[in-house]
């Protein structure tokens, strides 16, 4: 790839959270941002604000409104990011809620609001992506799964359960797509502070981490731009981003 040709990332769920510091932090380190958000009036504000934050800053960013659990419209989002940005380097797969509950009380429908926005969301945007990285013969794909998906969490068997499927899912595409110069590797939070962890009872959580803090977005964020990098020699992997949480 020439030096002069500008790397692109699509983030989704970029408006608010994890998300939308990856989307600053990505287009510090000269990225072209693709901000994408849920399709909804708030978020459609905040995507804009992402936008003009990086602008602001001398950035090149571009917000687009698309439920990531609706294929059809996926594939419209990545066909405009190529039809705009000419390419796609870097896919941020970030996207998520939680709908807990005990099992026996849990609704078919908080299962399935969970598996298809966290989980099946996943295949739907990786499948075209993937197609315009092979073409490229290199890109970098992150998946935001949790520890949750590693080591299970009371309350949370639909969102643990999405987490682990979005681990095996990217060791997979890691071994299938490795020849084409594609690299994927998923990162596992514990727990950070944004909007979905804003409810919890943080003082009891962080007595329990041994580096005596909930993590920021920004802490995310460092990993993903570290496994945005090119040519990078790792692939397949979880890495933990939890202060020891769960050592
Ligand atoms: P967040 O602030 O709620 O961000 C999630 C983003 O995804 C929101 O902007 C949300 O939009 C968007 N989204 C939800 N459904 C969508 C859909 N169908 N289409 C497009 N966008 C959609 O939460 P966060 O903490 O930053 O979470 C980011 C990721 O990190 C998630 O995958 C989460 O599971 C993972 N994670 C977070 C933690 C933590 O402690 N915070 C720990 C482990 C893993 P709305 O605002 O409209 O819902």
């Amino acid at each position: 790839m020439s030096e002069n040709i500008q790397r692109v990332a699509l983030i989704t769920g970029a408006s608010s959270g994890i998300g939308k510091i990856c989307a600053l932090e990505l287009a510090k380190e000269g990225l072209q941002v693709v901000v994408n958000y849920y399709p909804v009036p708030p978020c459609e504000a905040e995507a804009n604000e992402v936008v003009k934050e990086i602008e602001n800053l001398g950035g090149k960013a571009l917000a687009i409104g698309c439920d990531v659990t609706d294929s059809k419209a996926v594939q419209e989002m990545v066909d405009r990011v190529v039809k705009d940005c000419g390419r796609i380097d870097v896919l941020v797969n970030n996207a998520g809620i939680t709908r807990d509950g005990l099992l026996i009380r849990m609704s078919d429908e908080d299962w399935e609001k969970v598996v298809n926005t966290n989980f099946n969301s996943v295949f739907y945007v990786t499948k075209p992506v993937a197609k315009v990285m092979m073409k490229q013969r290199s890109g970098n794909i992150v998946n935001m799964a949790s520890i949750t998906g590693v080591y299970g969490n009371a309350g949370q068997a639909n969102y643990a359960s999405t987490k682990a499927g979005v681990i095996g899912f990217t060791k997979t595409i890691a071994k299938e797509l490795a020849s084409r110069g594609i690299i994927a590797n998923a990162i596992a939070p514990g727990f950070i502070k944004t909007p979905m962890t804003e409810k919890l009872d943080t003082e009891k959580i962080e007595a329990n981490i041994p580096l005596g803090r909930l993590g920021t977005p920004e802490d995310i964020a460092d990993v993903v731009k570290f496994l945005s990098r090119p040519n990078l020699y790792i692939t397949g992997q979880v890495i933990g981003v939890d202060g020891g949480l769960v050592i």
